[in-house]
């Protein structure tokens, strides 16, 4: 009797826990990942909005592990951080035409054992910026990954993007693209719109992107100072800001794409207005 109570004790706490498990998971991949918000951003979504959903993160160590891991750990849905969004493209079967074109994916969803990819740091990084008005001209410091995807679409939205770069390797792919590319020996500073931080510089380090003779000549010409670093204010802000300059930092952009993510692991259940307070909540949060 008491063996049995136990074991349907036991088969009910077993039938809890089961009943508990969320339908889908989702994560996010990355080398570091323990400092990315987007785990945060995600469950109060899916808690707030009633999705039977949870989302992990995972230090994906090979990028070339990732579709293995993905399946592995049966997963519906990932985003993918530094620095697997190269070999997140490369293990999507599906692409969408804009993750196409930009060869960086950084959102995977699981349809019929097939793996779709997205990029949604661009679009994200457009919204983000919208609140600028009567923009035209902009200047990229930095010419890394997140510059890639995002010079791209702010080029297809009739922005003209200049960049300039520390090291002259990284350019040569902008200036086969059509983009106008300098480094610090030949760039001759004018007035730009926006000039807009692309560069790891002050994430981790007090750097300035660029030295600060150039930044001292463009800051004052431009109508504000973007930041795609969130969480902190760089010294690149920080110069802006001694400088009267406006400025924004990369929380919005960080925020949007989320949203935007998470439409796509959803499959469009729920459109951005909805998904926006709860996500908003986790910058509540330090
Ligand atoms: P990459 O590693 O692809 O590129 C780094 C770029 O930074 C290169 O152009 C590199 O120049 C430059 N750089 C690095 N350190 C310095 C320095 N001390 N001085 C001058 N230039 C420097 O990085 P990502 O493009 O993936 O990421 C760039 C930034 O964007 C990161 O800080 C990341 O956190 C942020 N990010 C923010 C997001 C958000 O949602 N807010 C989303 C995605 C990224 P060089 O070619 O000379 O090495």
């Amino acid at each position: 009797m008491t063996m049995g109570m136990i074991m349907i004790g036991e088969w009910r706490l077993i039938r809890n826990t089961i009943s508990n498990i969320p339908k889908e998971i989702f994560a996010i991949f990355g080398n570091p990942v323990s400092h990315s918000k987007s785990p945060l951003m995600h469950n109060l979504a899916f808690a707030g909005l009633g999705y039977d959903a949870c989302y992990t993160r995972h230090l994906l160590v090979e990028g070339n592990a990732l579709k293995e891991t993905f399946f592995s750990l049966g997963l519906k849905g990932i985003n993918i951080t530094v620095p697997h969004k190269e070999a997140a493209f490369n293990a999507c079967d599906i692409l969408d035409p804009f993750a196409k074109k930009i060869g960086v994916v950084n959102t995977i969803v699981a349809r019929e054992g097939k793996l779709y990819g997205y990029n949604t740091d661009a679009p994200g990084f457009l919204k983000a910026i919208s609140e600028f008005t009567g923009v035209k001209t902009i200047l990229f410091l930095g010419a890394g990954g997140t510059a890639q995807s995002t010079s791209s679409i702010l080029r297809d939205e009739g922005y003209e993007v200049t960049l300039l770069n520390r090291s002259k390797d990284r350019l040569e792919k902008y200036k086969m693209d059509g983009f106008e590319t300098y480094t610090f020996e030949t760039f001759n500073a004018k007035a730009y719109d926006l000039v807009i931080n692309m560069t790891s510089a002050g994430l981790e380090d007090d750097s300035l992107p660029a030295p600060k003779s150039i930044l001292d000549a463009v800051i004052p010409q431009t109508k504000a100072c973007i930041d795609v670093i969130y969480g902190k204010e760089t010294p690149f802000l920080k110069l802006a800001k001694s400088h009267q300059k406006s400025t924004k930092d990369g929380s919005d952009m960080l925020l949007y794409q989320g949203i935007i993510a998470f439409e796509h692991f959803t499959n469009y259940h729920y459109d951005f207005n909805e998904i926006y307070p709860h996500m908003k909540k986790a910058f509540d949060f330090n």
